[in-house]
């Protein structure tokens, strides 16, 4: 993060007093501010490319733009680079943090209110090891901080994974939720012989049990399935969820700042997903704290 001198570009646009405009360093998902407002921002560590040269071959400068123009950055963004969502995440964050600051608001007034002012959060187990994870569950029970808990499964052989879960599901019992998400992991007929276990083991819900690109076997699996599917890599971008919400392919989205490319895609994304009826379901990374912060503004 670099704040830039404060002198005016020739040509520029002027920004409107008391709010920083920006420039984007093409080299590194970094932005500059001017009126020494610098914004925080996460990365996935993810570069932009660089950007196209003048004739006299040297790098032509970015142009400066009001950082309170949040579409607008979104669609140069998409000019300058495709996909690197998580780049024009930080990027688009960084925006936020310091427009919000500037005005003395949070980013979510900036995106139309808040609308929830409690969000229940789950614990995500992911050791493999069934005696372990035990241990960590009761742990988060016992200090009342979490019951809902989210198993990372497909690692291993699927009985293998079953047999975790019955351990799991057994010693915590009604004391609490368990959910699964098999990383695409299986292949449709091996989803369709686990699932039916799943329900049986009272799993809440399943996400992403199929490649991201079998879009229409998570919609023959949820067909007969009990237990209720979240599509996560299936769904990037809002055209990604117009297709998951057209074929029917899942009952649930999980929704991640750093895979939609910020806040306003993400709330595009939830935007398909309301209008078809599917649930949202707030998904993250090993984010900062930072990035954790910005996932929180946008599902509150
Ligand atoms: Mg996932």
């Amino acid at each position: 993060m670099r704040v830039c001198p404060p002198e005016a570009e020739a040509g520029a646009a002027a920004p409107r007093p008391g709010l920083p405009s920006f420039s984007t360093t093409w080299s590194s998902p970094s932005i500059d501010l001017v009126l020494g407002l610098s914004g925080l921002a996460y990365s996935g560590g993810k570069t932009l490319r660089r950007p196209p040269v003048a004739r006299n071959g040297a790098p032509r400068p970015p142009p400066r733009q009001r950082a309170d123009r949040f579409e607008v950055a979104g669609v140069l963004m998409d000019v300058a680079a495709k996909r690197n969502t998580a780049a024009k995440s930080a990027i688009e964050t960084a925006l936020y943090d310091a427009v919000g600051r500037s005005l003395g608001v949070p980013a979510s007034l900036l995106l139309g209110g808040m609308v929830k002012y409690r969000i229940p959060v789950l614990w995500t187990l992911a050791p493999g090891d069934p005696g372990q994870e035990i241990e960590e569950a009761e742990g988060k029970l016992s200090a009342r901080l979490h019951r809902s808990f989210k198993v990372k499964i497909g690692a291993q052989d699927p009985a293998a994974d079953l047999a975790r879960l019955r351990r799991l599901a057994g010693a915590l019992g009604d004391r609490a939720d368990l959910i699964v998400d098999a990383n695409q992991a299986w292949d449709e007929i091996t989803a369709a012989r686990c699932l039916p276990a799943l329900a049986d083991l009272g799993i809440r819900l399943v996400e992403q049990p199929l490649p991201a690109w079998n879009v229409a076997g998570m919609a023959r699996l949820r067909d007969r399935s009990n237990v209720p599917l979240m599509a996560d890599e299936s769904v990037f971008s809002a055209h990604d969820m117009l297709a998951v919400a057209s074929a029917a392919a899942a009952d649930v989205v999980s929704l991640k700042l750093v895979k939609h490319g910020g806040l306003l895609n993400t709330r595009n994304v939830a935007a398909v997903a309301e209008a078809a009826g599917i649930g949202l379901y707030g998904g993250c990374l090993l984010e900062s704290s930072i990035g954790a912060a910005a996932q929180a503004e946008m599902m509150t």
